[in-house]
């Protein structure tokens, strides 16, 4: 989709950070760190939300997920995660092509440095 920023990301048409990539998803770090290590996992399909996804498209998306978590577990220390994911705007999507955030949590929480 022309005009959606991570289609744009996907197609390397503006720089993301990417973290991992295969022949359906893409996982690259969110602009606004909430913490350190924050990433988002989407599918290179342009899929709106969960009311749009297939089966397979989640099952893509999700069979990555253990993987990227373990490294940024790993990478950054992290002591736990949250894996969370918004549809619509009443439930604070901003960007409209199916994410999943990644967001490392770590005991002691001033850990941006
Ligand atoms: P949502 O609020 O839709 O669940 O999450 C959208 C996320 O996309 C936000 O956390 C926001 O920081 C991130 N984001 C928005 N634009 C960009 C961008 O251009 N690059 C990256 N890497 N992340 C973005
Ligand atoms: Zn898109």
């Amino acid at each position: 989709m022309k005009q959606c920023i991570f289609c744009k990301i996907i197609n390397k048409e503006i720089p993301g950070h990417i973290l991992f990539e295969n022949e359906h998803v893409l996982a690259f770090l969110d602009i606004s760190q909430t913490t350190k290590g924050h990433t988002l996992v989407i599918p290179k399909n342009h899929v709106k939300d969960v009311f749009s996804m297939t089966e397979e498209d989640m099952a893509h998306v999700f069979s990555v997920v253990p993987k990227i978590a373990n490294a940024l577990k790993t990478t950054f220390n992290a002591d736990g995660m949250n894996i969370v994911n918004n549809n619509k705007p009443v439930a604070g999507q901003t960007v409209f092509h199916y994410h999943v955030h990644l967001i490392p949590r770590y005991t002691f929480e001033d850990s941006f440095d």
